[in-house]
């Protein structure tokens, strides 16, 4: 098997959606300074985003929509159609200097992940996982849905089968427009109930193929284990995948700011260790993770556990550095920022016990047909 790949860009750094936005932190830029400050990113393993273009776009997209997101960006100005028809321009998805090349790289990086992945491999797209975007419009900080154009070009480069597993703290709505009711795409989310876009309670089987984990505040190490090892590991065993495209997204530890869960950083990579070798493809994506330390250690983590990188328990000094110079401007968590997310990847875990409402999620599901 040849070398995981990582598929990055510049374009990330120094990207903002705005001084008041979640998405005003560091995010790739991190991950690919601090895996080279640990010798984990040679250049033969780095792949440079190409940016996706239009034609490509709007195998799922709407020509319109593409072409009123290239427009904003020339102009850097919504108009109230934009905003009417596209979503373009609210508090949510803002105007920003890169609105459509940023989008359209991390597009065009999971679209290559699915043709470098057409042989069998491992592809990280840390920028991808913008699992809310819709075909019209923008949704939720996301204006393209790079999971479903990813594994729509898994399908072009003939892999069938696709298991999509998301740990975002969010419901995957976009990703459930585009593949809900594909016999051959099994999705499995586990995600913060109640919370934003409110889409995805257990009760939705999004068309027949997915399992909505939609767990209760607090959800901690313990309890992803279980779900981990009671649902997700024997649903997708059992659905033999060509592919898994696992959604790693940071806003499910603890010190996220806009979700209520309690994971540490652990409970991600453990699901990512028990799934890499259950396919002969697996494509990581980022995802949602707003806090720059946490996304920054988890994200890092990811790419050397697919390396078979030990990681270590103290950051040699040039990665402390990395952490040390980043900046939470406008959030209580960047004040006084605690050690260890300078000198470590890896969080305490947070273990705790199973609640009942986590074990009734798991029951319920159990009880739909395997795919
Ligand atoms: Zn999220």
């Amino acid at each position: 098997m040849t070398s995981p790949l990582f598929i990055g860009h510049e374009i990330y750094r120094g990207s903002s959606y705005g001084r008041w936005h979640p998405l005003r932190v560091p995010r790739v830029s991190t991950v690919m300074d601090l895996s080279r400050a640990l010798g984990w990113l040679p250049k033969g393993q780095f792949v440079t985003s190409p940016r996706a273009k239009p034609e490509a776009l709007v195998n799922w997209h709407t020509a319109d929509y593409i072409g009123a997101l290239q427009r904003v960006e020339a102009d850097q100005i919504a108009t109230a159609q934009d905003l009417a028809r596209h979503d373009i321009g609210s508090v949510t998805n803002p105007v920003f200097p890169e609105i459509f090349r940023r989008p359209a790289t991390a597009a065009g990086g999971s679209i290559l992940a699915g043709e470098l992945l057409c042989e069998g491999g491992v592809v990280y797209n840390p920028a991808g996982g913008t699992h809310h975007g819709m075909p019209n419009r923008a949704n939720g900080f996301c204006y393209l849905n790079d999971p479903v154009l990813a594994m729509l070009s898994l399908r072009q480069f003939g892999v069938r089968r696709i298991a999509f597993v998301d740990i975002d703290a969010h419901h995957p709505d976009g990703v459930e427009v585009g593949f809900g009711g594909d016999p051959d795409c099994l999705m499995i989310s586990v995600h913060e109930a109640r919370l934003w876009p409110r889409s995805g309670p257990v009760e939705n089987d999004g068309g027949g193929n997915a399992l909505n984990v939609a767990v209760p505040r607090g959800f901690n190490d313990s309890e992803m284990a279980f779900v981990r090892d009671a649902l997700i590991l024997p649903r997708v065993q059992a659905f033999m995948p060509d592919a898994i495209v696992l959604l790693c997204g940071a806003d499910a530890v603890e010190e996220d700011p806009l979700s209520h869960l309690q994971l540490s950083n652990n409970a991600h990579w453990d699901v990512l260790r028990r799934l890499m070798n259950m396919a002969p493809r697996l494509l990581v994506l980022g995802g949602g993770g707003y806090n720059p330390w946490s996304v920054g250690r988890l994200w890092t983590g990811v790419w050397g556990i697919l390396n078979g990188h030990d990681l270590p328990a103290t950051l040699p000094t040039q990665a402390q550095g990395v952490l040390r110079a980043l900046r939470f401007d406008g959030n209580r968590r960047g004040k006084n920022p605690p050690e260890h997310w300078f000198t470590t990847l890896q969080d305490d875990p947070r273990q705790g016990d199973v609640r009942d409402e986590v074990k009734e999620a798991v029951r319920q599901l159990l009880k739909r047909p395997v795919l």
